[in-house]
């Protein structure tokens, strides 16, 4: 393969699964000229169509490890990224900033020392008695918060951004079948990727990113790879009550760990839940409804006007995601069972670096 080095466009790359991590990695691909094919045979149902694209980068107060330094190397992308894809779709924005509210006092003291210890990281206290919240405790009546700002931190719509990267690989030529990878064989130092209508493709590189049925298509047990399903249950909530305007609130809000966005006067979206399970369960859907000292009237189940879920994969024994080069020319990328929107051109960075390995 050695050969090809300078002549990518002879590389054939299949991704399989179209989710935000195979468009991600594609598009990150397609800088280099490969010739690359998408395989998904039901985009419009996966977690990233669920997600609701909230990036915490510079708000995670871990800051040491793999995980951070995936953070640290996505925020620096996603302007980059955001500046290609808006030639795309200009209705592509980052929405910011993120207020990261508690009504518990510990928590509320080790986020002051964080933001005390990072002075450059645009993070702002916000103290009980702070002007910033009076229209907050305007519609969380009874509740006292506190907490801080992240001026760096917000969200990217994930629909707008799966509809921007669609756009931008159809005009890169970058093709999405709509089949099921049922199969993976190496033959002679190339892949056979056997679909479910029964069509055989040939490649030089496979990527998994689809998630938990990854496990399908390789021998998890000699890889050593487990994943669980994480299902994640989000509700929509729409009021009537004359005297509460969602607009008043800031657009992006994390409360003891729940995140709102708000979408108009009467609704706003709260999610998400993590169930260990393929099936939403009505406990943890409570859970949306219950992360408040003191529930406000509006915010009941009876004022739920959508709900939804999806279900994302998380390793087992080792840390979210699972990049993992597991044979030549074979590369897994999964295992997103949070944060997949955030890490996506960070981990799509690692695989193009791998990719380069292989050939
Ligand atoms: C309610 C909810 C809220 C969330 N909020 C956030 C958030 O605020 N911020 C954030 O960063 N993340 C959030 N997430 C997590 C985020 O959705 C995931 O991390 C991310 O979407 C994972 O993307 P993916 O591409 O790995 O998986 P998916 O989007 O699930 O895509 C996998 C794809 O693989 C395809 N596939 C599977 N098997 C095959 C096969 N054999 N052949 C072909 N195709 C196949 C599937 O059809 C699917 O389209 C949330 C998730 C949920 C459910």
């Amino acid at each position: 393969m050695n050969k090809l080095k300078n002549n990518f466009n002879a590389i054939r790359i299949i991704i399989v699964g179209s989710g935000i991590i195979g468009k991600s990695n594609a598009f990150e691909l397609s800088n280099y000229g490969f010739d690359i094919k998408i395989i998904d045979q039901d985009e419009k149902q996966n977690s990233s169509n669920a997600a609701l694209g909230i990036l915490m980068g510079k708000i995670y107060q871990k800051r040491k490890g793999r995980s951070w330094m995936l953070r640290q190397k996505s925020s620096e992308l996603w302007p980059k990224w955001i500046n290609i894809l808006q030639r795309y779709n200009p209705k592509l924005i980052f929405e910011k900033p993120l207020f990261k509210l508690t009504s518990d006092l510990e928590k509320f003291k080790k986020l002051t020392t964080f933001v005390n210890n990072y002075p450059n990281d645009e993070l702002e206290i916000v103290e009980a008695n702070s002007y910033i919240l009076s229209d907050i405790n305007k519609t969380f009546k009874g509740n006292k918060f506190q907490g801080i700002i992240s001026h760096q931190d917000g969200r990217i719509d994930p629909r707008i951004l799966l509809e921007t990267l669609n756009k931008t690989l159809k005009t890169k030529n970058i093709k999405t079948i709509n089949d099921q990878v049922i199969e993976i064989q190496k033959k002679l130092q190339k892949w056979n990727v056997k679909l479910k209508s029964g069509e055989v493709l040939t490649s030089e590189i496979v990527i998994l990113c689809n998630s938990i049925d990854s496990l399908k298509l390789i021998n998890a047990e000699i890889q050593k790879i487990k994943l669980k399903p994480v299902l994640g249950q989000a509700v929509e909530i729409c009021h009537e009550d004359k005297n509460i305007n969602f607009l008043s609130l800031p657009k992006l809000l994390n409360i003891n760990d729940k995140n709102l966005i708000t979408i108009n006067k009467e609704k706003i979206i709260i999610g998400s839940t993590d169930e260990y399970n393929f099936k939403p369960d009505e406990f943890y859907l409570n859970g949306l409804f219950e992360f408040l000292e003191q529930k406000p009237n509006w915010l009941d189940k009876k004022n739920i006007s959508r709900k939804w879920f999806g279900i994302r994969s998380r390793p087992e024994g080792e840390p979210s995601p699972l990049l993992k080069s597991l044979d030549q020319g074979l590369i897994l990328c999964s295992g997103f069972y949070k944060n997949g929107i955030l890490l996506a051109p960070a981990c799509s960075d690692w695989v193009s670096k791998e990719i380069k390995k292989h050939i």
